[in-house]
């Protein structure tokens, strides 16, 4: 596997902006057109090449993962994104290079590498984002969501004609596509150009559908629900095949791909499936010791505080993390990290109690562990006396 960079494919530096990404792929998918070098496998290979480093690094997110992980970060085998039925966040792309190309062109360029316009065209995979709680990514849930996509116009069945007749169009046979004979700097060329009597469609339409103005395709707003599993974590999809955008001609429909994004927790945060948060204790509490009740993700939880337990020590609690996606039983942990509040608002009477605590400690630093000078000389100060 002797991937070149996608930066060095496209010749941007890793600090580009996404202006300049896209114009750096617009000159490439411009040098290497098809129409101007027909039949030629290298070109061919090179836009491959730019369209896949353009398809990761004009998205946010696939950039992110490829600027941390390279190349690993799309290969399913690398045990970073295949989750068994999940696709990773990489499962979206699956157009391949017409796809692409047409997307990126808006179809409008004109030129499908002699295909006819006409042909069927899979359509196109969404993506929408679902905001989850902690508590609902741990345990699973289902959510209902709105998407607005193209779909098939009911009214005419996808004809785009009220009385679903298409005729096929006499210019261009019904292909779509006119060959014209072009001047340009690199010689004669013959030009494959979307037929203007039919605007590439290879039929025309008599009586257009007045529901979808003869495209035979409207947007519509859709709900849909999906089933979280138990464990799935941010930036993980749900592929819901099918659900993408209408094909055009008779193709497939895309695929629609619903991204999990954790919403912040008031008290936990996530780490793979171990959830981590600060308990906050007194002092008498951390150097006497005692039980104190932490929040759990499914209940409270007793979680004991040992005699002279130190600040900033961090206490494990197997099991009681998030459950493992795709596994029967297994679970993350809970990791407690202490934090000794020191009070700010002691009344006379308090203080005077803590006094008497120091001198009657006076020595505790001396006979409980050696000296450390770095660390000071007490936790009260020993000005005073
Ligand atoms: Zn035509
Ligand atoms: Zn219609």
């Amino acid at each position: 596997m002797d991937k070149r960079d996608y930066y060095e494919v496209l010749g941007v530096s890793k600090n580009a902006s996404a202006d300049e990404i896209k114009k750096a792929y617009r000159q490439l998918a411009k040098k290497y057109h098809p129409d101007l070098h027909p039949g030629d496998k290298e070109c061919e290979e090179k836009l491959k090449e730019a369209n896949e480093a353009y398809e990761v690094l004009s998205d946010p997110d696939k950039k992110a993962k490829y600027d941390q992980f390279g190349h690993a970060a799309f290969d399913q085998t690398a045990g970073g994104a295949g989750y068994g039925g999940f696709s990773g966040d990489f499962g979206g792309f699956s157009g391949g290079f017409e796809d692409l190309f047409s997307s990126f062109f808006g179809g409008g360029f004109g030129t499908r590498r002699g295909a006819s316009r006409n042909q069927p065209v899979r359509g196109d995979d969404l993506k929408i984002y679902v905001d989850l709680t902690i508590e609902e990514a741990a345990f699973g849930c289902t959510r209902e969501f709105t998407v607005t996509r193209n779909v098939k116009c009911d009214q005419c069945d996808g004809t785009g004609s009220k009385s679903r007749t298409r005729t096929s169009c006499k210019t261009c046979n019904g292909t779509g596509t006119q060959r014209r004979v072009t001047n340009t700097l690199l010689g004669q060329m013959v030009r494959e150009m979307p037929c203007e009597t039919c605007s590439g469609n290879g039929y025309t339409i008599s009586d257009p559908c007045g529901a979808c103005a003869g495209k035979g395709i409207v947007r519509k707003a859709i709900k849909e629900t999906a089933d979280f599993p138990k464990g799935i974590n941010e930036g993980q999809s749900l592929k819901k095949s099918g659900k993408g955008n209408a094909g055009i001609n008779g193709g497939a429909n895309g695929d629609l791909y619903v991204s999990v994004r954790l919403k912040k927790h008031p008290v936990f945060t996530r780490e793979g499936n171990d959830i981590f948060q600060s308990i906050f204790l007194t002092y008498p509490q951390a150097v006497i010791g005692t039980t104190v009740k932490i929040k759990g993700l499914d209940g409270d939880i007793d979680l004991k505080i040992p005699e002279g337990t130190q600040n900033g020590k961090k206490f494990r609690v197997t099991g009681k993390g998030v459950p493992v996606l795709n596994s029967k039983n297994m679970r993350g942990d809970m990791v407690c990290e202490v934090n000794i509040v020191i009070p700010t608002r002691l009344n006379e009477a308090q203080k005077d109690i803590l006094r008497k605590f120091d001198e009657a400690t006076d020595n505790i630093l001396k006979t409980d562990e050696p000296a450390d000078p770095k660390k000071g000389s007490g936790l009260f100060g020993r000005k005073k006396k």
